[in-house]
């Protein structure tokens, strides 16, 4: 991507030509095409959706159709549709449920030629925002919209497309009206193509009303060629005749039309009850010979097709993109980041992500083993201490270590025993700029979903992780405003609740964002698999199904970003928070406090020094802090446990703390060794068997390193790095986003990116 930018900025200065090109990349064909929905009794008579599907994918094809509308299309068509026709995707809604029943009014496009930057459905009717039938309509009626820009100008339109009722005469003009005063509502001078099966021809007022609005024309009217051989409807008669056009394409005053086609391609089936040779002279050469066979016409409508050209510079430009003004290319001067505009990056965490989840294929990560082969990746990533969830993603989403941002631990330490209250859930919290903030800067849009201390974040889409807050509390920091009560219905079926615990929810929710607004940045947690390693340890079936889950969630964002015509623009990165480690001992060093005298009773605040423990660690606060001499006990009493006790643990010195940026207040801290955690029990023995996996430890060993693995037009194909650290990644984000965060203080490691 980057070479290629740093090609056209020196083909557009050495070699005049090239300006030519851009000429070029302002044509496009636009097409309308009602493909018969595929029905039983069709197949009956040779018209079968399986045969046509071939024939109408090639015509599309050598047309060269660069986008088009369709109607009649069924889900299960319009997979096999787009399928077949490499490099195109579609958008559009069922009009029977809103979501996949029965016909859609999809329109396709050239993945490589146009970007979509918005889309839409909405009913022909009086209510447009569910299924339902308008004014004298028999059936459901939809259209769906898109807004467009064409990458190599940065040209931005609207389409809309449609199917128009087939009996209501009323409906159709109002229908008609209501597309009408949908464009009139955009800002003025907005280009807007206009296709559709309009069930009426040329000489009907539902017609004339559109064509004599002033804001659009029929193509038609327009075109210096016409190639009108036959209408548009033949029902499957190749040799029917009709001078009747229902099938329509309009445009603004920006388009100018240079052609204008009906295209009656038909083809051929062979008649299996008559005799295939009729040349019974046997003098005839082989190849003038010709069977007996039915001609058909792929569908019961003949598709129309137009080139269209554009004054490039009419659309509005999109921030930051190269973007072509009379003709010319403009680049953005040496020495700038890559262009901002049109690039986004999904930031996923998977919660307990190790490297042997994509470097072991056994764990069946396929989606996330395909980002790695096809992009880079890290054999292991140094975490943060303690190796917690909320302290590592705010690392991530900052660039430095938790003693600079403030987040030292999931919960904090309360002298006087958990109240089970939370502090760390606004990003208020976090002491220093995020790259939500710096990407809002840049006029991008912004999604964090389930992450950590988000709440209030400067983002367009939140659904913040308020730990054990809370579904009131959620719905409360959710953005936009009734955003999970909206997910419910769109995404959920109506459910009264969502299960956020299982992975491919959240998936289905990063998805319907993706699809509605295709934001720059998103942050993407996903949590089950913690869980899970928590229960089971490293190993388990649980374990394995878990992290198929979270790749699960993973295939999902990406299907969703193919089919948002986004895929070459965005940088996919798959990382985590921690590693795990397999608990076989469990320490509750405050007993030895509780026996020393030294705590009495936290609750009224009776102690001089206690631990706080949180999985992998524990960390030492002193009531007083410049309390030297009971500093020295907790020393003697850790000195002087058997060799058997001592060897379960190691210290973590002040010096060592500061200088790995962990917690500011705390004396010092124990790592957990040999499969130790550390836990926060007065009571019973000190030592005690363990059992499931924690994370928490001092972050230098491999067990308990996350992983990373980023894939997209900005990596370095094949690119492996060794060891990297968990302040990195925001380095990466900040390099492929062309972000402004002067605070981070990672780097982006040598020989992963472009
Ligand atoms: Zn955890």
């Amino acid at each position: 991507m980057r070479n290629l930018i740093k090609f056209i900025v020196m083909a557009a200065c050495s070699l005049p030509v090239f300006a030519g090109r851009s000429a070029v990349a302002q044509r496009f064909n636009i097409g309308t095409y009602n493909l018969r929905y595929a029905n039983h009794g069709d197949s009956v008579h040779g018209n079968g959706w399986g045969q046509r599907l071939s024939v109408i994918s090639k015509l599309i094809r050598f047309h060269d159709f660069d986008i088009f509308g369709t109607q009649e299309g069924l889900y299960p068509m319009l997979e096999g549709l787009r399928d077949s026709l490499l490099g195109y995707t579609y958008i559009g809604i069922g009009r029977d449920d809103g979501k996949q029943a029965g016909e859609h009014s999809a329109i396709f496009y050239k993945t490589d030629k146009f970007t979509l930057l918005d889309k839409g459905d909405f009913w022909l009717s009086t209510i447009t925002d569910r299924p339902n039938k308008g004014w004298d309509a028999v059936l459901p009626r939809i259209c769906t919209w898109g807004k467009f820009k064409e990458k190599a100008t940065g040209f931005v339109f609207y389409m809309y497309n449609l199917h128009m009722d087939h009996v209501g005469v009323k409906a159709r003009a109002e229908s008609a009206k209501l597309i009408l005063a949908k464009i009139k509502a955009m800002p003025a001078g907005t280009p807007v193509i206009l296709t559709g099966d309009f069930n009426v021809d040329q000489t009907s007022e539902s017609y004339a009303l559109i064509d004599n609005s002033g804001l659009l024309r029929d193509c038609y009217e327009l075109s210096p060629l016409k190639y009108a051989l036959n209408g548009t409807f033949n029902s499957f008669h190749a040799d029917g005749k009709t001078d009747s056009r229902i099938d329509h394409i309009f445009v603004t005053r920006q388009f100018a039309v240079k052609r204008y086609g009906i295209l009656v391609d038909t083809y051929r089936t062979k008649n299996e009850d008559i005799p295939a040779a009729t040349d019974t002279s046997r003098t005839a050469r082989r190849e003038r010979m010709m069977g007996q066979y039915t001609a058909r016409t792929p569908s019961d409508h003949f598709p129309v097709m137009v080139e269209v050209t554009h004054a490039a510079g009419t659309g509005k430009r999109s921030h930051g993109s190269a973007s072509a003004a009379a003709g010319r290319i403009v680049v953005p001067g040496e020495g700038v980041a890559l262009p901002a505009g049109g690039r986004h990056v999904i930031l996923i965490t998977v919660d307990g992500f190790r490297p042997d989840f994509y470097l072991d294929s056994s764990w069946q990560a396929v989606h996330i083993r395909q980002l790695m082969m096809g992009g880079a990746y890290a054999m292991g990533v140094n975490t943060v201490f303690p190796s917690m969830t909320y302290p590592a993603h705010t690392t991530i989403v900052t660039g430095v270590q938790p003693a600079r941002h403030g987040v030292y631990f999931n919960n904090m330490f309360e002298p006087n025993g958990p109240t089970g209250k939370m502090y760390w859930n606004t990003d208020s919290s976090i002491k220093v700029p995020t790259i939500w903030a710096a990407a809002q800067q840049k006029g991008m849009k912004v999604a964090a979903l389930f992450w950590p201390v988000s709440a209030g974040a400067p983002v367009q889409y939140n659904i913040p992780d308020i730990g054990s807050m809370g579904e009131t509390v959620r719905e409360r920091y959710s953005r936009p405003a009734g955003f999970i009560d909206l997910l419910k219905q769109q995404v959920f079926d109506g459910a009264t609740r969502i299960e956020y615990g299982r992975d491919v929810n959240v998936g289905r929710i990063a998805a319907y964002v993706i699809g509605k607004d295709q934001p720059q940045l998103m942050t993407i947690h996903l949590f089950s698999v913690d869980h899970n390693e928590h229960q089971q340890g490293r190993e388990g079936e649980q374990v394995r199904e878990a992290v198929r889950g979270a790749d699960s969630a993973v295939g999902i964002i990406m299907d969703a970003v193919k089919k948002a015509g986004i895929w070459d623009e965005t940088d996919i990165i798959v990382t985590g928070d921690h590693g795990f480690v397999t608990v076989k001992t469990a320490v509750n060093p405050n007993v030895w406090l509780v026996k020393a005298g030294l705590i009495t009773d936290v609750k009224k605040d009776q102690w001089k020094a206690q631990f706080f423990s949180v999985g992998g660690s524990s960390y030492l606060f002193l009531k007083d802090p410049n309390d030297r001499a009971t500093l020295a006990r907790v020393q003697g009493i850790l000195d002087s446990l058997p060799e058997e006790q001592k060897k379960l643990f190691r210290i973590i010195s002040r010096r060592q703390l500061d200088e790995i940026g962990g917690n500011p207040e705390a004396a010092f801290a124990l790592s957990g060794l040999d499969g130790t955690s550390l836990g926060n029990g007065m009571m019973g023995e000190a030592v005690r068997p363990g059992h499931g996996g924690t994370h928490g430890y001092f972050p230098d060993f491999h067990e308990i390193q996350t992983g990373f693995v980023v894939y997209g037009p900005g990596v370095r194909k094949g690119g492996r790095v060794p060891v990297m650290n968990e302040r990195d990644i925001t380095s990466v984000v900040v390099r492929l986003l062309g972000l402004d965060l002067p605070t981070a203080a990672g780097k982006v490691p040598a020989g992963l990116l472009e």
